[in-house]
């Protein structure tokens, strides 16, 4: 079934409470340190793909040219070119070490090269990093291999030579045309330069192209977002993401340097956020989920009218829920049964691997719990609904028995209007759609024990 979306600004108000996004369940804060490179290499002995199945392959570039001041991402700002040569080596001995450990095939079907920018590297070291991991993995012909690209440093010969080497899905960061708010972000990006890539990656044959927004930035206005949908909308990617601004100067150093007064005012956020739906809606694009939209022949509407859409660390996907092998600095992976999380500082990681050690500093086994919760989350997240009577069958358990006390927490949402809940099952309105992550947090045991703890020490 194909998703439409209501935008009720009083339910939005009402439930504007942090939470988290589920691209993990547990969600990573929860990992524990004391889940190192040995808890790993049992995890990964383990791992062993059943008939049919394949890995997903994700790699952490960190390098950036240059700050953008939003950023909430673990990046390096370098204009040291040489770094991402040296790079590149350590992510051959992590390749090898983890490849070492799988048993049984190594078969991949979807990867993914996020950052930073993975397009720092040079082509030949963008040519040495696929053959460093085509020795380890055989990547299927028809699988998902996306990259993200930021287009003011991109040349049509690159996007050529990425397609060359076998991606077929492209990220392009936007954010906003505007460019009042483009220098108040520190982020320069011309409409040629964007377009460019874009038809770039046509011309290639890459099969989707993403085009990340961001509404709440400084100096927005509805006129302003209103401009650069009407340019976006124009190039008409496959998908659009549209991420909310979350200034959080404490926790991230560089949006020190954005003035609180510059942003737009809470309800103004709102309304952008209105105008920028309203605008996608007209314009067919479909609601897939939490920030993202698609063409309504992109494979991502298309999975979801079928029902086979998944959500994994790289958002929603069309690939089955399967094992994720990650490699560089900070990045997070799942394999045989357990989170991993390789170190975020780059130079212990290049320590650890001197050693002809995992870097891995912390991780997360995962419980029978764990899945079941892990398998409702995604469900909601993806599908909007859920059947107690097939949850219960797929999984082995009575569902209302099992998840007796969040039922009865649900009812409170069903009565504020996010949800309707009956004997058969959950199913999550129009309006609540856009609020799916707070009918997920029901479902986190994490978090209802953080709840209970704060209720005991405030009685105590
Ligand atoms: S938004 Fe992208 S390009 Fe900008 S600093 Fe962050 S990772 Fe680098």
């Amino acid at each position: 079934m194909q998703q439409s979306i209501l935008f009720d600004p009083e339910l939005i108000r009402r439930f504007d409470i942090p939470g988290p996004r589920y691209t993990s369940y547990p969600t990573a804060d929860r990992f524990l340190n004391d889940f190192g490179p040995a808890q790993q290499i049992t995890h990964l002995r383990q791992a062993t793909l059943e008939a049919g199945q394949s890995y997903s392959l994700y790699f952490h570039l960190p390098f950036c040219n240059t700050l953008c001041l939003y950023c909430a991402c673990n990046k390096i700002i370098t204009n040291d070119r040489s770094r991402s040569a040296k790079y590149i080596d350590y992510l051959e001995k992590e390749l090898a070490l983890q490849a070492a450990l799988l048993p049984g095939a190594h078969t991949v079907s979807q990867m993914h090269w996020g950052g930073g920018t993975p397009t720092f590297l040079s082509p030949d070291e963008i040519r040495r990093l696929m053959a460093a991991i085509r020795r380890h993995f055989d990547l299927l012909p028809a699988g998902e291999y996306s990259i993200e690209v930021d287009p003011r440093k991109v040349s049509a010969e690159v996007v050529t030579l990425l397609a060359e080497e076998g991606f077929n899905r492209m990220s392009v960061g936007v954010q906003d045309f505007d460019p009042r708010v483009q220098k108040a972000v520190n982020r320069i990006q011309s409409v040629e330069e964007t377009r460019h890539v874009i038809d770039a990656a046509r011309a290639n044959g890459f099969r989707s192209v993403n085009v990340d927004l961001i509404y709440g930035l400084p100096f927005q206005t509805l006129e302003s977002v209103g401009r650069t949908l009407d340019t976006v909308l124009e190039i008409a990617p496959d998908r659009i993401a549209l991420y909310n601004y979350a200034h959080l100067p404490n926790r991230f150093m560089p949006q020190q340097r954005i003035r609180e007064a510059d942003l737009p005012s809470p309800d103004d956020k709102l309304q952008i956020l209105a105008l920028a739906i309203r605008r996608l809606g007209e314009a067919g694009y479909v609601f897939i989920g939490m920030d993202h939209f698609a063409r309504p022949d992109d494979e991502l509407a298309v999975a979801q009218r079928q029902g086979k859409l998944q959500r994994n660390f790289q958002g929603y996907s069309t690939h089955a829920d399967c094992d994720l092998l990650s490699f560089g600095v900070s990045a997070i992976g799942r394999a045989g049964g357990a989170f991993v999380q390789n170190d975020k500082d780059l130079e212990r990681y290049y320590a650890a691997l001197d050693r002809n050690e995992l870097p891995t500093v912390r991780g997360w086994a995962l419980s029978g719990d764990d899945l079941l919760r892990n398998a409702a989350i995604q469900t909601l997240m993806c599908n909007f609904e859920l059947d107690f009577e097939a949850f219960g069958a797929a999984h082995g358990v009575d569902f209302r028995a099992y998840f007796a006390a969040e039922l009865s927490e649900l009812q409170g949402l069903a009565g504020a209007g996010l949800l309707e809940l009956d004997a058969r099952g959950l199913h999550v309105t129009q309006a609540g759609r856009m609020l799916v992550r707070i009918i997920a947090m029901v479902f986190d045991r994490y978090l209802r024990a953080d709840a209970e703890q704060r209720r005991y020490s405030r009685v105590i």
